[in-house]
């Protein structure tokens, strides 16, 4: 594989595309909005100063990565001859569908489509495709360029050699990817998820306030970040996202998502992307943050 397609510049596109980026991969990133491209160029930028800072990169490093990167804002020029797409668009069924839909028309035969959902099924965004069984979900954690887990998502008609291409492809990123089964939320959110609501719900009812919270799991657990911080470091439009399509295909109330986190994301306090979730992330204190983030 050469060249990578990378849909989607926000939270995890850009990380996903820097990974790649950064391991010689020529790679096509694309969003419909040229505003999205140019924050994720500006953000794996000051994410290779940040590695360069550490010295875990050299300054040639960064060039490196940054000219393997060219940005499209339609997916008919950014997939031409991508043998390989992820796509990190927004966590919605029927945008990734329609995505979908026009990559199996765009992409050669051979092209692998991977989707970087965090909960929807991939047998569903396989179905809209020729292809079922070149589709897979490559579930990257945020952020990309830290995290070593990819979760990898085989759909009903997936095969193994698109498995096992996938998971080599995964280890050649320094990454440890690890296999698991088509259902809602898969492991990693089925089991975070409910964690994060309930620290919303706990915040919601009262209980104790968003430092306290955060402190608990931090220092009693051993957890590296708060759940509420985490949250706001997912976008707090995803986690709701996630938690629906949960509480959809279990038909468990357990899923359910907590009203608070209902009215956060209508009022457009997403977390850290909007400025404001749980905590503060106007400028002074955005870096601050961030650098937390790395940290931890
Ligand atoms: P985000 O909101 O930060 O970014 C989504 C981007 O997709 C936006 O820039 C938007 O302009 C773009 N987009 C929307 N429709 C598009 C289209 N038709 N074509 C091209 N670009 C389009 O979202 P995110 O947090 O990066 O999440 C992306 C995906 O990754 C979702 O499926 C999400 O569930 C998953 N994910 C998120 C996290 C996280 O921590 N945020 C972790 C793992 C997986």
């Amino acid at each position: 594989m050469k060249t990578i397609a990378v849909i989607g510049a926000g939270t995890m596109g850009n990380g996903i595309a820097h990974v790649f980026a950064q391991c010689n991969f020529s790679v096509h990133l694309i969003d419909v909005s040229p505003t999205a491209l140019e924050k994720g160029l500006a953000t794996i930028s000051k994410n290779l100063d940040r590695m360069l800072a550490k010295d875990k990169i050299k300054s040639s490093d960064k060039e490196n990565t940054l000219s393997n990167i060219k940005t499209f804002t339609t997916l008919k020029d950014g997939v031409a001859n991508a043998d390989l797409v992820v796509e990190a668009a927004t966590e919605n069924l029927e945008v990734k569908l329609g995505i979908f839909k026009e990559l199996d028309v765009l992409c050669n035969e051979k092209t692998i489509l991977a989707s970087n959902t965090s909960s929807i099924s991939i047998t569903q965004i396989a179905a809209v495709t020729n292809r079922p069984q070149k589709v897979i979900g490559m579930h990257f954690m945020n952020p990309v360029p830290i995290m070593p887990l990819v979760e990898i998502i085989n759909g009903y008609s997936t095969t193994q050699a698109t498995t096992h291409t996938i998971m080599e492809l995964s280890k050649n990123l320094g990454k440890t990817p690890t296999m698991v089964n088509d259902y809602p939320g898969f492991v990693a959110n089925r089991i975070l998820m409910p964690m994060i609501n309930e620290a919303i719900e706990t915040l919601h009812h009262g209980v104790a306030g968003v430092q306290e919270i955060d402190t608990v799991m931090k220092l009693g657990m051993a957890h590296p970040m708060g759940p509420l911080q985490l949250a706001d470091f997912i976008g707090l439009d995803v986690c709701l996202s996630i938690l629906n399509v949960m509480y959809d295909g279990f038909k468990n109330p357990k899923y359910a998502p907590s009203p608070l986190l209902v009215n956060m994301v209508m009022a457009g306090k997403l977390g850290i992307k909007s400025n404001e979730g749980f905590y503060d992330y106007t400028e002074s204190k955005k870096a601050e943050k961030i650098a937390e983030q790395f940290n931890s």
